[in-house]
């Protein structure tokens, strides 16, 4: 896997991504330069770059590679913002971000996934990504407000404290509803008023803290 990860990642790229229309040039490169290969068990890596999610430990996934790239789409970088990642998971998102935004945040609410992550993410050498552990489900006030802001997980809502640490203009981006049926919503922030668009269905792990799913909502 060592040696051939980048014809595998080139070949996600090329026939999970492009195929299916998303065909941006920042984006590919920066699916391009992240061997997810090393955000996966180790017991998986002959399935990292394949066509879905995977298991990472503690009931998480890591996200198909398609929805990575989608919900990323859907924040428009230029990259000189600053973003906010709601579940960490792996790390595998926020480092796709990296290379697309000056500076990201990344919240995770279990201890042990947010310090993988960061393991990874620095042996990757990749500085501008900061992980918090904490309830994102309230966001991250201290380094408010984000261009964009993507929730990995499912929400009952699109949580306020999230919408009001948005900047003027941006995007918050998450997958809305309960275990059996869940839209992506994109937000966007006009002065006091947020529009928001549904997109597709999708399948997320819930979304726990204040703001999330509560542990007997959700089974
Ligand atoms: N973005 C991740 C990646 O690239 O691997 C995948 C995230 S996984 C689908 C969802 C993550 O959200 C899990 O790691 C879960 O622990 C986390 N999560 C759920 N509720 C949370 C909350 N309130 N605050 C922070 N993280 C939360």
């Amino acid at each position: 896997m060592e040696n051939d990860w980048q014809a595998n990642c080139q070949r996600m790229v090329k026939e999970q991504i492009e195929r299916r229309g998303l065909t941006h040039p920042a984006l590919l490169d920066a699916l391009r330069r992240v061997p997810r290969h090393l955000f996966v068990p180790e017991s998986s890596r002959d399935y990292a770059y394949s066509d879905g999610p995977i298991p990472i430990g503690h009931g998480q996934t890591i996200s198909q590679p398609y929805i990575v790239a989608l919900m990323t789409s859907l924040l428009d970088l230029q990259g000189n913002e600053t973003v906010l990642e709601v579940g960490t998971g792996s790390g595998y998102q926020a480092a796709v971000l990296s290379h697309l935004a000056k500076n990201v945040h990344s919240v995770e609410r279990i201890p042990e996934l947010a310090e993988q992550a960061a393991r990874v993410l620095g042996a990757l050498e990749i500085h501008n990504v900061h992980i918090h552990v904490s309830d994102g489900s309230i966001g991250w006030q201290a380094a408010a407000p984000y261009e964009g802001i993507l929730v990995t997980a499912a929400a009952p809502h699109a949580p306020q404290p999230l919408l009001e640490q948005l900047a003027e203009g941006g995007r918050l981006v998450i997958p809305v509803g309960a275990r059996a049926y869940q839209e992506l919503q994109v937000w966007r922030r006009c002065g006091k008023i947020f529009e928001h668009e549904p997109l597709i269905g999708v399948a997320f792990v819930p979304l726990r803290g204040a703001e999330g799913w509560q542990e007997d909502q959700w089974e």
